[in-house]
């Protein structure tokens, strides 16, 4: 399939950056949200971050004035008739990521491939509530999208090889590096990422060290760029949290338990930088 245009489902941070960088690779993107005043805060949003790509030097105006002519917004789904790829980056809900998949199935091309970037559901159980699954698949992006190189290409168990195939081109196409991923709780990367997060809080609340002695030994010894406790405060107590609870539920395995510390901080409304306060204090 020669891709040439994009629909995107959801407007908020990953949807914005995705249609963003679609846009100034050369792709057509249609984004879609329930709510003009969603897709205007999204079109603002991906407007200042070209913006500050291009006062970096990382984008010349051309390009950026190119990019911006070719998203179109709207509420409506059957703007979606002409895309050859969804993306789907609505919010992560299972009840309504399987309601959208099934309107973008009713709106999009019996050929359109359907991706969507859950982090947390299953491909396989997604894919099944659609007439036809093979056509389903995961691109799961990271944050924030335009600086991040990573897609996580995730097969459920109905993909077809060809949809597997040309969300990969893609993924290249937009400038990404992809890497294939079985359907399975977390994919790659959150599955390594997060335990490792929930075992700094295990080794703070033993009084092995102090957050700043963890995040340093982690930075300096294994050459990470910034530490697994200011990372969680950056992605937030909350979500690790409830990826650790998916990870007991999914695997069944009490190795992914939470630790009574994350779940303390998070009770005490303590969620990291977005509430000024974490594992670090932020208020100035
Ligand atoms: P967000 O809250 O910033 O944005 C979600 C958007 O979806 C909102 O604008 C909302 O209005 C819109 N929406 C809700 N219902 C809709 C509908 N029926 N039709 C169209 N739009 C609808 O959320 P986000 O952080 O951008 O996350 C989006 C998805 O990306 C989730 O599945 C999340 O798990 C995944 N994800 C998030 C991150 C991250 O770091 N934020 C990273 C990777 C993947």
């Amino acid at each position: 399939m020669n891709i040439k245009s994009i629909g995107v489902v959801g407007a908020g941070t990953m949807g914005s950056g995705i249609a963003q960088t679609a846009a100034v690779a050369g792709f057509d993107v249609v984004m879609i949200d329930v709510s003009d005043a969603a897709l205007s805060k999204g079109r603002a949003a991906l407007a200042s971050s070209l913006e500050r790509l291009v006062a970096k030097g990382k984008l010349d105006a051309a390009t950026q004035k190119a990019a911006l002519e070719r998203i179109v917004t709207s509420v409506d789904y059957a703007q979606l008739a002409s895309v050859d790829v969804v993306i789907e980056a609505a919010t992560e809900n299972v009840e309504l990521k399987g309601r959208i998949l099934k309107q973008i199935e009713a709106a999009a091309r019996p050929d359109a491939i359907i991706a969507t970037n859950t982090s947390s559901i299953s491909i396989t159980a997604l894919a099944a509530q659609l007439a036809d699954p093979s056509r389903v698949v995961g691109m799961h992006f990271f944050n924030p999208v335009p600086m991040m190189p990573l897609v996580e290409i995730i097969r459920g168990l109905q993909t077809s090889d060809e949809t597997a195939a040309a969300v990969r081109t893609l993924t290249e196409r937009i400038d990404k590096s992809p890497i294939g991923v079985r359907n399975s709780p977390g994919f790659v990367v959150n599955r390594i990422l997060i335990p490792m997060i929930n075992e700094a809080f295990f080794v703070l609340n033993e009084g092995v060290a102090t957050a700043h002695e963890i995040d340093e030994g982690m930075k300096l010894g294994a050459n990470h760029p910034i530490g697994p406790l200011a990372l969680a405060d950056l992605i937030g107590l909350d979500v690790c949290l409830s990826v650790m609870e998916v990870f007991v539920r999914d695997f069944g395995d009490p190795k992914y338990r939470a630790c009574s510390l994350l779940r303390e901080l998070v009770a005490a409304g303590r969620l990291g930088r977005k509430t000024g306060r974490g594992v670090y204090d932020y208020a100035v």
